[in-house]
């Protein structure tokens, strides 16, 4: 990675935006995001199956990404009233929107149905029950798919195929005739059409066993149920999950590949089992967005103890909770002093009243003084999205950079942003 890599993002210098925008600071290289929905698009192709591409939008949405996801000719994941409406507000067709969840509210549901949302999908018997009889009362169609468990979990480098019954999402796959009445109870529905099967088997996963294993279990019960019902599934979900570079650990399967392995996979699962497949859905988030993002931190003090030297930035877990939440691993590198020698090893912690508020272990880093600009890189995905006010923090400004010029996308929280809702 050269220096001008460092030193600037989408053609625009770190340097720059910090004066510019302040810190701490989301930057995204449009670019980057583009080519990875377009990559999605590209290569997710079959001659025999439909497909399409929905971005799990909670991994990072505000209008300006979701104009760029329509742009791609992507449908959308929403998994909440709120996203729903930031979808609206930015004019995303609700018919491409597939509507996630365990416990929708009837308020959502409501929305849902009110706004021609154009899949639900659906987790359990009562949601299942509840979309009936107010689909009937309000007349209006709809198209769902049921999330099922099938049994396989994936994360990062293994998957398991446990039978683990008791995730909180969808219904496990072993309890059939849960999933036959559910199916039944909808099939007697005029307003709510049955579409197939969705399963999403977790999160940031390189080991392509364990998406094989999911298409071959899901095409398996779909025929089951196909015959058992006289129930056509036409539609097959698989979720997202696919991985991101966040160290040297990661290993990412390359988009193009991973596509033409499931896109492969499909297409013989629904030959051997002589489906009535028609189309196949990928919902990618992380892998959209998590690389094409970047925090600018400022360096505040530093300071040496015992065991551990320690370099504080203006930012923390309120704009990234993941290292807190998840012992997510990230890298970084000083733009200020971009071709010094690494010299110091310290531990980059931001500024909240919480032990557990460390950004990296171990960063390997040049001597570092107050003032210095941190860019941590990967952090486009369940970054701003999982933020939070904690220690009262206003939320960071984030900028789209592209050909040299950057765009101000979401503006800093201000102290009065945060006093907005009190009475
Ligand atoms: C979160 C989620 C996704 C996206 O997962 P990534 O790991 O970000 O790709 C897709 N589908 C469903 C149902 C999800 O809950």
């Amino acid at each position: 990675m050269g220096t001008e890599h460092i030193l600037s993002i989408g053609g625009v210098s770190c340097r720059e935006l910090a004066e510019t925008y302040g810190t701490p600071l989301m930057i995204y290289d449009q670019a980057e995001i583009e080519r990875k929905l377009t990559s999605f698009r590209k290569h997710f192709v079959s001659d025999k199956l439909q497909t399409e591409v929905a971005y799990a939008s909670k991994a990072f949405t505000c209008k300006a990404l979701l104009q760029l996801v329509k742009a791609a000719g992507c449908s959308l994941d929403v998994v909440s009233g709120g996203e729903l409406h930031c979808a609206r507000g930015a004019g995303f067709p609700m018919e491409k929107v597939f509507f996630h969840g365990n416990n929708k509210t009837p308020a959502e549901l409501s929305m849902i149905l009110e706004n021609g949302v154009g899949t639900v999908v659906l987790d359990n018997e009562m949601e299942a029950a509840l979309l009936v009889e107010m689909a009937a009362e309000k007349q209006k169609e709809i198209d769902v798919l049921l999330r099922i468990n099938p049994g396989v979990e994936a994360h990062t480098h293994q998957y398991i195929i446990t039978a683990n019954p008791d995730s909180k999402f969808g219904i496990y796959i072993g309890e059939r005739q849960r999933i036959v009445d559910l199916l039944k109870l909808v099939q007697s529905s005029k307003f709510v059409h049955f579409k197939g099967f969705h399963a999403h088997i977790g999160s940031q996963i390189f080991d392509s066993q364990a998406f094989l294993s999911e298409i071959r279990t899901l095409a398996e019960f779909s025929k089951s149920i196909e015959t058992e019902l006289d129930l056509p599934v036409p539609f097959i979900s698989l979720g997202g999950g696919f991985g991101a570079y966040y160290t040297e650990e990661d290993q990412p399967i390359p988009v193009e590949e991973i596509c033409s392995l499931l896109v492969k996979a499909c297409e013989e699962e629904a030959e051997k089992n002589a489906l009535s497949l028609q189309k196949i859905i990928i919902e990618p988030g992380r892998s959209i967005v998590a690389e094409a993002g970047s925090t600018l931190y400022t360096v505040g003090f530093c300071k040496s103890n015992a065991n551990k030297n320690y370099v504080f930035v203006d930012g923390g877990m309120a704009d990234n909770i993941r290292p807190a939440l998840y012992q997510a691993k990230y890298r970084c590198d000083v733009v200020t002093k971009a071709d010094a020698p690494k010299t110091l090893t310290a531990t980059v912690a931001g500024k909240c009243c919480e032990s557990g508020d460390i950004l990296i272990e171990n960063a390997s880093l040049p001597a570092v003084e107050p003032g210095d600009l941190l860019l941590m890189y990967t952090t486009g995905a369940y970054g701003y999205s999982m933020a939070s006010n904690y220690n009262r923090l206003p939320r960071p400004a984030v900028v789209f950079a592209k050909d040299g010029q950057a765009k101000l996308v979401i503006r800093r929280e201000t102290f009065e942003d945060l006093e907005h809702l009190e009475l």
